[in-house]
This record gives structure tokens, sequence and C-alpha cells, in this order.
């Protein structure tokens, strides 16, 4: 079964992104790389991407420079979809306190390998998805 062409809406979003979206004061240009990549890979409009990022930056403490936030998603703008990095990558979610699994991401994280899994898993329990073919 693909991989669903569908925005991936906030509803379906993983624990650790979702604690990204409450801002941060550290990890915040992790944050920022994850952010962009989870919500590219979850097939959200670039414009509707930037916006929302920018809005999430207001909520960190501090905020990030607007022409970092800025420059870091003109740099993605064109380029191919990427995965966020791994649930269980060193130097991410784990460690600025963002990754905190519930009954979905499994026991030990052993389920969810990567957080847009989590969320293709939320929308349809039930099936197995592997990448869309290119
Ligand atoms: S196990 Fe993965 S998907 Fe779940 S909260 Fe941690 S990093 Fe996010």
């Amino acid at each position: 079964m693909e991989r669903p062409n569908i925005a991936i809406s906030e509803e379906h979003f993983p624990p650790c992104i979702n604690n990204i979206l409450n801002g941060l004061s550290d990890g915040r240009k992790r944050s920022l790389f994850i952010l962009i990549n989870f919500l590219n890979s979850g097939n959200w409009k670039k414009e509707q991407m930037n916006e929302f990022i920018v809005k999430w930056n207001q909520k960190n403490k501090p905020p990030l420079r607007d022409s970092y936030v800025i420059s870091q998603l003109r740099w993605y703008k064109d380029r191919e979809k990427r995965l966020p990095p791994n649930c269980k990558g060193n130097g991410w979610y784990s460690d600025f306190g963002a990754c905190q699994p519930n009954e979905l991401c499994g026991k030990q994280n052993k389920t969810i390998k990567n957080p847009i899994n989590y969320s293709f898993k939320s929308l349809n329990p039930t099936r197995k998805f592997r990448k869309r073919k290119k």
C-alpha cells in the first residue's frame, strides 16, 4: 500500500511534533529542520508550511531570527522531499525532550521508526504503508 498523498492534518501529528509546536528554548534550529521535513513529507503546500512555521517560531523562547527561518525555508523550497530524522537518531527528539512516546509510537518506540510514519499510521491504523514510487 502506498503512502497517502493528502496533507496530514494536525490531529495526526505525533507527540514529538506537538511538543515542538508548543515552542522550545532548546533545540529550536533542529526543530526547524524537523518541521520543514515533516510537513514537506506530510504533503503540506509550501505557502501553508511557511506561514505555519513562521507563526510557530513566535512561540520559541526566544524565537529564532526571522531571517534565519526564512533562509532555511527558501533553501528547502525546491529540494526533493526528505523524511524528518528517525525517532532514535542521536541528537534529535530525545535530546531536547520532544520525544514522549504514546501508545501509537509503540513500546520503547519499536512500532514507529519515523514521526511521519506515526501520522500515516494514525490516518489509517490498519494499513501498512511503504514509500511512494517515483
Ligand atoms: S517515538 Fe518517534 S514519533 Fe513517537 S514521540 Fe518519539 S520521536 Fe515522535
